[in-house]
C-alpha cells in the first residue's frame, strides 16, 4: 500500500506507578473507567502507528516547562502558567499539549513531507487537541 500521508503521533504518558495507584483505588469509579479508556485509547493508536508505519512517540510531557523558550514557568493562581524569560502564558492543561505539538513537529522534520499535507496534518492535530482539552480538563479535577 502506497503511504499517501505522513503523520507522526505523539502521547503523554500517564507515569505508570500513579497509574496503577488510580486504577486499584477502589473510590472513584469514574477515574478508573476514564483511566481504563485512556489506556485503551493509548493502545489503540499504537497499533494504528505501527500499522500505517508511522512515528511514534511516548513520553511524559512538560507543564512547567515553557514550550516557546524552554524556561521553567510559575503557576499564577487560576491554574495558569507563565513564563518568566519570554512573558508566554496559557492555562495549565494546555502546556503539554503546545509539547506534544512541538514534538509532533520535530518527529515530522525528520522525514519528508508534502507542504499540502502538512497543512492537512496541522488541521488534523488542532482539531484533535480541541476535543482532547476538555477530557484532560475533566482528568485533573
Ligand atoms: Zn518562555
Amino acid at each position: 500500500m502506497a503511504r499517501e500521508y505522513q503523520a507522526a503521533i505523539v502521547v503523554d504518558t500517564i507515569e505508570e506507578e500513579s497509574y496503577r495507584e488510580l486504577k486499584e483505588s477502589n473510590g472513584s469509579g469514574e477515574k478508573k473507567h476514564l483511566l481504563d479508556g485512556l489506556g485503551q485509547l493509548r493502545r489503540r493508536l499504537k497499533e494504528l502507528a505501527e500499522w500505517y508505519g508511522l512515528p511514534y512517540l511516548e513520553e511524559r510531557l512538560y507543564s512547567t516547562i515553557c514550550p516557546r523558550c524552554g524556561a521553567k514557568m510559575k503557576e499564577l493562581s487560576n491554574r495558569r502558567m507563565r513564563c518568566p524569560s519570554c512573558g508566554f502564558n496559557d492555562h495549565r492543561d494546555n502546556v503539554p499539549l503546545l509539547w506534544a505539538k512541538r514534538r509532533y513537529l520535530e518527529l515530522l522534520q525528520k522525514q519528508p513531507v508534502f507542504p499540502t499535507q502538512a497543512i492537512l496534518l496541522e488541521r488534523f492535530f488542532n482539531n484533535l487537541v480541541s476535543q482532547l482539552a476538555p477530557i484532560s480538563c475533566k482528568q485533573a479535577v
